[in-house]
Protein backbone atom coordinates (compact mmCIF):
# COMPACT_ATOMS: atom_id res chain seq x y z
CA UNK A 1 0.00 0.00 0.00
CA UNK A 2 1.04 3.74 -0.49
CA UNK A 3 3.24 5.59 1.94
CA UNK A 4 0.38 8.45 3.00
CA UNK A 5 1.27 11.45 4.30
CA UNK A 6 0.81 13.20 7.75
CA UNK A 7 -1.30 15.13 7.30
CA UNK A 8 -4.64 16.02 5.26
CA UNK A 9 -6.70 19.57 5.21
CA UNK A 10 -10.29 18.49 6.58
CA UNK A 11 -13.49 20.80 7.07
CA UNK A 12 -11.48 23.64 7.96
CA UNK A 13 -8.27 22.42 10.05
CA UNK A 14 -5.27 20.16 9.35
CA UNK A 15 -5.10 16.74 11.01
CA UNK A 16 -3.53 13.43 11.23
CA UNK A 17 -4.00 12.12 7.78
CA UNK A 18 -5.94 8.49 9.83
CA UNK A 19 -8.51 11.02 11.41
CA UNK A 20 -9.87 12.30 7.96
CA UNK A 21 -12.94 9.39 7.82
CA UNK A 22 -16.31 9.63 6.25
CA UNK A 23 -19.56 8.18 7.13
CA UNK A 24 -20.47 4.92 4.55
CA UNK A 25 -23.96 6.55 3.99
CA UNK A 26 -22.63 9.97 2.77
CA UNK A 27 -24.29 11.02 -0.16
CA UNK A 28 -21.63 11.42 -2.72
CA UNK A 29 -20.46 7.76 -2.00
CA UNK A 30 -23.37 6.62 -3.25
CA UNK A 31 -24.25 9.13 -6.43
CA UNK A 32 -20.82 10.21 -7.19
CA UNK A 33 -21.97 13.29 -5.76
CA UNK A 34 -18.38 15.14 -5.75
CA UNK A 35 -16.28 17.39 -7.42
CA UNK A 36 -12.28 17.38 -7.15
CA UNK A 37 -9.34 19.06 -8.61
CA UNK A 38 -5.43 18.03 -9.48
CA UNK A 39 -3.03 20.20 -8.85
CA UNK A 40 1.08 20.21 -8.91
CA UNK A 41 3.48 21.84 -6.91
CA UNK A 42 7.03 21.74 -8.55
CA UNK A 43 10.08 22.65 -6.35
CA UNK A 44 11.51 25.68 -8.10
CA UNK A 45 14.70 27.76 -8.04
CA UNK A 46 12.89 30.19 -6.04
CA UNK A 47 11.10 27.81 -4.03
CA UNK A 48 8.11 25.73 -4.01
CA UNK A 49 5.26 27.13 -6.76
CA UNK A 50 1.41 25.76 -6.67
CA UNK A 51 1.29 25.41 -10.42
CA UNK A 52 -1.87 27.84 -11.52
CA UNK A 53 -3.32 27.37 -8.06
CA UNK A 54 -6.18 29.96 -8.51
CA UNK A 55 -7.63 28.86 -11.86
CA UNK A 56 -7.93 24.93 -10.39
CA UNK A 57 -9.81 26.47 -7.11
CA UNK A 58 -11.73 28.57 -9.63
CA UNK A 59 -12.75 25.51 -11.14
CA UNK A 60 -13.62 23.61 -8.18
CA UNK A 61 -15.95 26.50 -7.27
CA UNK A 62 -17.49 26.10 -11.63
CA UNK A 63 -17.63 22.27 -11.13
CA UNK A 64 -19.55 22.40 -7.76
CA UNK A 65 -21.72 25.12 -9.34
CA UNK A 66 -22.99 23.09 -11.55
CA UNK A 67 -24.19 19.86 -8.73
CA UNK A 68 -25.61 22.83 -6.76
CA UNK A 69 -23.11 21.43 -4.25
CA UNK A 70 -22.87 24.51 -1.61
CA UNK A 71 -19.27 25.40 -1.27
CA UNK A 72 -18.37 26.86 2.09
CA UNK A 73 -14.88 28.12 1.40
CA UNK A 74 -13.99 30.99 -1.31
CA UNK A 75 -11.45 30.78 -3.39
CA UNK A 76 -8.93 32.67 -1.30
CA UNK A 77 -9.58 29.94 1.30
CA UNK A 78 -9.26 26.88 -0.77
CA UNK A 79 -5.58 28.69 -1.55
CA UNK A 80 -4.60 28.90 2.05
CA UNK A 81 -5.58 25.49 2.50
CA UNK A 82 -3.21 24.23 0.28
CA UNK A 83 -0.76 26.26 1.46
CA UNK A 84 -1.18 24.72 5.03
CA UNK A 85 -0.93 21.40 3.32
CA UNK A 86 1.57 21.62 1.63
CA UNK A 87 3.75 23.06 4.34
CA UNK A 88 2.30 20.67 7.33
CA UNK A 89 3.58 17.45 5.22
CA UNK A 90 6.99 19.71 4.73
CA UNK A 91 6.45 19.00 0.81
CA UNK A 92 8.28 20.31 -1.80
CA UNK A 93 7.32 18.70 -5.25
CA UNK A 94 3.18 17.21 -4.63
CA UNK A 95 -0.19 16.24 -6.08
CA UNK A 96 -2.79 18.02 -3.91
CA UNK A 97 -6.08 16.78 -4.15
CA UNK A 98 -8.67 19.33 -3.05
CA UNK A 99 -12.09 17.37 -2.75
CA UNK A 100 -16.06 18.93 -2.03
CA UNK A 101 -18.51 16.63 -1.74
CA UNK A 102 -22.06 16.11 0.17
CA UNK A 103 -21.75 14.39 2.68
CA UNK A 104 -24.21 12.44 5.29
CA UNK A 105 -27.49 14.16 5.77
CA UNK A 106 -29.92 12.68 3.68
CA UNK A 107 -30.59 9.11 1.41
CA UNK A 108 -32.87 11.03 -1.54
CA UNK A 109 -30.88 12.06 -4.46
CA UNK A 110 -32.29 15.34 -4.43
CA UNK A 111 -31.06 16.02 -0.94
CA UNK A 112 -29.38 18.96 0.79
CA UNK A 113 -26.46 17.33 2.50
CA UNK A 114 -23.78 19.60 3.93
CA UNK A 115 -20.55 19.73 1.88
CA UNK A 116 -17.48 18.52 3.05
CA UNK A 117 -13.90 19.79 1.94
CA UNK A 118 -10.30 17.98 2.06
CA UNK A 119 -6.87 18.74 0.73
CA UNK A 120 -4.82 16.34 0.56
CA UNK A 121 -1.17 16.62 -0.86
CA UNK A 122 1.49 13.86 -1.55
CA UNK A 123 4.49 12.88 -3.71
CA UNK A 124 3.39 11.68 -6.71
CA UNK A 125 5.51 10.51 -9.73
CA UNK A 126 4.50 10.86 -13.38
CA UNK A 127 1.07 9.15 -13.82
CA UNK A 128 1.09 7.25 -16.49
CA UNK A 129 4.48 5.30 -15.23
CA UNK A 130 8.26 5.84 -14.43
CA UNK A 131 9.84 7.22 -17.54
CA UNK A 132 7.24 7.36 -19.78
CA UNK A 133 7.68 11.38 -20.63
CA UNK A 134 10.86 10.42 -21.94
CA UNK A 135 9.20 7.38 -24.52
CA UNK A 136 5.99 7.77 -24.23
CA UNK A 137 3.20 5.07 -24.26
CA UNK A 138 1.65 3.03 -26.37
CA UNK A 139 -2.11 4.18 -26.26
CA UNK A 140 -5.69 2.47 -27.60
CA UNK A 141 -8.88 3.71 -29.15
CA UNK A 142 -11.22 2.68 -26.38
CA UNK A 143 -14.55 0.51 -26.82
CA UNK A 144 -16.30 3.26 -24.64
CA UNK A 145 -17.02 6.68 -25.82
CA UNK A 146 -17.64 9.63 -23.98
CA UNK A 147 -20.59 11.27 -22.24
CA UNK A 148 -22.70 12.88 -24.88
CA UNK A 149 -23.57 16.77 -24.88
CA UNK A 150 -26.25 17.54 -22.11
CA UNK A 151 -25.77 13.86 -20.19
CA UNK A 152 -23.04 14.23 -17.78
CA UNK A 153 -21.78 17.52 -18.18
CA UNK A 154 -17.53 16.77 -19.19
CA UNK A 155 -16.90 20.35 -18.23
CA UNK A 156 -17.41 20.04 -14.07
CA UNK A 157 -14.43 17.55 -13.00
CA UNK A 158 -16.90 15.78 -11.34
CA UNK A 159 -16.12 12.34 -9.12
CA UNK A 160 -19.00 10.82 -10.85
CA UNK A 161 -17.56 11.32 -14.71
CA UNK A 162 -14.47 9.35 -13.68
CA UNK A 163 -16.81 5.81 -13.98
CA UNK A 164 -16.50 6.56 -17.72
CA UNK A 165 -12.80 7.26 -16.74
CA UNK A 166 -12.38 3.96 -14.80
CA UNK A 167 -14.00 1.89 -18.12
CA UNK A 168 -11.40 3.47 -20.46
CA UNK A 169 -8.46 3.41 -18.14
CA UNK A 170 -9.29 0.07 -17.04
CA UNK A 171 -9.55 -1.41 -20.62
CA UNK A 172 -6.87 0.20 -21.99
CA UNK A 173 -4.59 -1.40 -19.30
CA UNK A 174 -6.38 -4.87 -19.16
CA UNK A 175 -5.66 -5.03 -23.65
CA UNK A 176 -1.84 -3.82 -22.39
CA UNK A 177 -1.61 -0.51 -23.45
CA UNK A 178 -0.50 2.81 -21.44
CA UNK A 179 -4.23 4.68 -21.40
CA UNK A 180 -7.11 4.31 -23.73
CA UNK A 181 -8.38 7.32 -25.88
CA UNK A 182 -12.19 8.15 -25.94
CA UNK A 183 -13.87 9.43 -28.69
CA UNK A 184 -17.41 11.48 -28.22
CA UNK A 185 -21.06 10.06 -29.49
CA UNK A 186 -20.01 11.32 -32.76
CA UNK A 187 -16.69 9.21 -33.50
CA UNK A 188 -14.60 12.14 -33.31
CA UNK A 189 -11.63 11.86 -31.28
CA UNK A 190 -12.38 13.27 -27.55
CA UNK A 191 -9.69 12.67 -24.06
CA UNK A 192 -8.06 10.28 -22.70
CA UNK A 193 -9.42 8.64 -19.64
CA UNK A 194 -7.24 11.72 -17.86
CA UNK A 195 -6.16 13.70 -19.89
CA UNK A 196 -6.55 15.89 -23.35
CA UNK A 197 -5.12 14.86 -26.22
CA UNK A 198 -3.43 16.63 -28.61
CA UNK A 199 -1.76 15.52 -32.11
CA UNK A 200 0.95 17.14 -34.77
CA UNK A 201 -0.49 17.39 -38.59
CA UNK A 202 1.29 19.27 -40.98
CA UNK A 203 3.35 20.62 -38.38
CA UNK A 204 0.62 22.28 -36.78
CA UNK A 205 -0.85 21.26 -33.20
CA UNK A 206 -4.67 20.28 -33.38
CA UNK A 207 -6.65 18.94 -29.90
CA UNK A 208 -10.53 18.64 -30.16
CA UNK A 209 -12.43 21.42 -28.88
CA UNK A 210 -14.49 21.70 -25.76
CA UNK A 211 -17.83 20.67 -27.66
CA UNK A 212 -16.04 17.22 -27.78
CA UNK A 213 -16.97 16.08 -24.60
CA UNK A 214 -13.73 16.58 -22.75
CA UNK A 215 -12.81 17.96 -19.72
CA UNK A 216 -10.75 21.78 -20.47
CA UNK A 217 -7.80 20.86 -19.04
CA UNK A 218 -5.41 23.75 -17.41
CA UNK A 219 -2.53 22.05 -18.38
CA UNK A 220 -4.20 22.05 -22.33
CA UNK A 221 -4.87 25.78 -22.02
CA UNK A 222 -1.33 25.96 -20.15
CA UNK A 223 0.72 24.40 -23.79
CA UNK A 224 -2.18 26.17 -26.18
CA UNK A 225 -1.03 29.37 -24.63
CA UNK A 226 2.67 28.37 -24.90
CA UNK A 227 2.73 27.15 -28.13
CA UNK A 228 1.43 30.30 -29.91
CA UNK A 229 4.09 32.44 -28.09
CA UNK A 230 6.18 30.21 -29.13
CA UNK A 231 4.82 30.81 -33.03
CA UNK A 232 3.29 27.66 -33.46
CA UNK A 233 -0.20 27.31 -34.72
CA UNK A 234 -2.51 25.53 -32.35
CA UNK A 235 -6.11 24.55 -33.78
CA UNK A 236 -8.94 23.39 -31.89
CA UNK A 237 -11.19 21.03 -34.27
CA UNK A 238 -13.08 18.47 -34.77
CA UNK A 239 -10.74 15.18 -35.70
CA UNK A 240 -11.87 11.84 -36.91
CA UNK A 241 -10.69 9.11 -35.51
CA UNK A 242 -7.85 8.36 -38.41
CA UNK A 243 -5.87 11.38 -37.95
CA UNK A 244 -4.51 9.26 -35.06
CA UNK A 245 -2.81 7.19 -37.31
CA UNK A 246 -2.13 10.05 -39.71
CA UNK A 247 -0.68 12.15 -37.16
CA UNK A 248 3.54 12.60 -37.39
CA UNK A 249 3.02 13.24 -33.34
CA UNK A 250 0.47 12.55 -30.63
CA UNK A 251 0.65 13.18 -26.82
CA UNK A 252 -1.79 13.14 -24.14
CA UNK A 253 -1.68 16.15 -20.99
CA UNK A 254 -3.29 17.12 -17.86
CA UNK A 255 -1.89 18.10 -14.34
CA UNK A 256 -0.96 13.96 -13.90
CA UNK A 257 0.29 13.23 -16.76
CA UNK A 258 2.03 16.24 -17.69
CA UNK A 259 3.22 15.78 -21.21
CA UNK A 260 3.30 12.06 -21.85
CA UNK A 261 4.23 11.15 -25.38
CA UNK A 262 2.00 8.69 -27.35
CA UNK A 263 4.39 5.85 -29.38
CA UNK A 264 1.81 3.91 -30.83
CA UNK A 265 -2.03 3.65 -31.08
CA UNK A 266 -4.25 0.93 -31.82
CA UNK A 267 -0.40 -0.82 -32.84
CA UNK A 268 0.12 1.76 -35.62
CA UNK A 269 3.50 4.04 -34.51
CA UNK A 270 2.88 7.39 -34.39
CA UNK A 271 5.52 9.24 -36.21
CA UNK A 272 8.77 7.64 -36.04
CA UNK A 273 7.58 6.10 -32.89
CA UNK A 274 9.11 8.04 -30.61
CA UNK A 275 8.19 11.43 -29.16
CA UNK A 276 8.81 14.32 -31.69
CA UNK A 277 10.32 17.62 -32.03
CA UNK A 278 6.78 19.62 -31.34
CA UNK A 279 6.52 17.27 -28.30
CA UNK A 280 10.00 17.95 -27.03
CA UNK A 281 9.92 21.57 -27.68
CA UNK A 282 6.54 21.55 -25.28
CA UNK A 283 7.85 19.39 -23.06
CA UNK A 284 10.82 22.13 -22.87
CA UNK A 285 8.89 25.24 -22.36
CA UNK A 286 6.47 23.26 -20.22
CA UNK A 287 9.15 21.96 -17.79
CA UNK A 288 10.91 24.72 -18.24
CA UNK A 289 8.97 27.12 -16.22
CA UNK A 290 9.34 24.76 -13.24
CA UNK A 291 13.52 24.84 -13.54
CA UNK A 292 13.79 28.39 -14.28
CA UNK A 293 14.60 27.38 -18.12
CA UNK A 294 11.38 29.18 -19.37
CA UNK A 295 10.14 32.98 -18.03
CA UNK A 296 6.42 32.54 -16.04
CA UNK A 297 5.08 35.51 -18.22
CA UNK A 298 1.34 34.96 -16.88
CA UNK A 299 1.89 34.10 -13.12
CA UNK A 300 1.06 30.92 -13.16
CA UNK A 301 3.54 29.90 -10.51
CA UNK A 302 1.87 30.79 -7.24
CA UNK A 303 4.25 30.68 -4.14
CA UNK A 304 3.55 27.21 -1.85
N1 LIG B 1 -9.47 15.34 -19.01
C1 LIG B 1 -9.80 14.61 -17.96
C2 LIG B 1 -10.94 13.65 -18.06
C3 LIG B 1 -9.08 14.73 -16.76
O1 LIG B 1 -9.41 14.00 -15.69
C4 LIG B 1 -8.00 15.63 -16.69
C5 LIG B 1 -7.20 15.75 -15.44
N2 LIG B 1 -7.77 16.68 -14.55
C6 LIG B 1 -7.69 16.39 -17.83
C7 LIG B 1 -8.46 16.22 -18.97
C8 LIG B 1 -6.58 17.38 -17.81
O2 LIG B 1 -6.96 18.49 -17.03
P1 LIG B 1 -5.89 19.38 -16.27
O3 LIG B 1 -4.87 19.76 -17.27
O4 LIG B 1 -6.68 20.56 -15.80
O5 LIG B 1 -5.32 18.57 -15.18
Amino acid sequence: SPAYPPFIWHNGAIKPWAEATVHVMAHALHYGSSVFEGIRCYDTPSGPAIFRLTDHMKRLRLSAKVYDIAMPYTVEQLKAASREVIRANGLRNAYLRPIAFRGLGGFGLGADCPTEVAVAAWEWGPYLGAGVLETGIDACVSSWQRPAPNTIPTGAKAGGNYLSGQLIAREARRLGFGEGIALTVDGLLSEGAGENLFLVLDGRLHTPPVRAGILPGITRDTLITLARSDGIEVIECGLPRETLYFADEVFLCGTAAEITPVRAVDGRPVGEGRPGPLTRRLQALFFGLFDGRSEDRWGWLEPA
